[in-house]
């Protein structure tokens, strides 16, 4: 199992694979705001891991495990950005994904991926549901955590 750091640094370079021919370490130390040793570091473990192939001056090629679990990785994301938007939290969605997608079981995106379908699939029980949360105007008992 890869470390919620090393996670992230896979599911950028597959994002990466997917729009660029070549991978840098920049380009990865810059869309992830860390350093350029940081990023040789995190490669080298995936190196090590058989998830990529990383050779100075050679590039960064994804292996066919590699290119197996990033792509879940990007998809375990997207069902959560997905599922924080059918709720309608009014969080930074993108990094509140960021948060939840380590910390969840397989079988609980897995359940957050078929509600998601769910309620897609039907825009009546959506719209049901919007003005179901609509409904109670006063403050929330979880404004007082923060
Ligand atoms: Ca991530």
């Amino acid at each position: 199992m890869l470390s919620p750091s090393l996670e992230d640094y896979l599911e950028e370079i597959y994002g990466l694979s997917l729009i660029k021919r070549e991978i840098r370490v920049r380009d990865i130390a810059e869309k992830l705001n860390v350093s350029s040793p940081s990023v040789v570091k995190a490669l080298r473990k995936l190196h090590d891991a058989s998830y990529i192939i990383y050779k100075k001056y050679e590039g960064i090629h994804l292996t066919k495990e590699g290119k197996k679990l990033g792509n879940l990785l990007v998809k375990r994301n997207h069902v959560l950005q997905e599922f924080l938007s059918v709720i309608n939290s009014p969080c930074d969605v993108e990094a509140e994904a960021e948060a939840m997608e380590h910390y969840l079981s397989p079988p609980t995106i897995w359940a957050i991926e078929k509600l998601v379908e769910f309620m897609k699939k039907d825009p009546e029980i959506m719209k049901k549901f919007e003005s179901f949360c609509g409904e109670s105007k006063e403050k929330h008992w979880s404004e007082e955590i923060e």
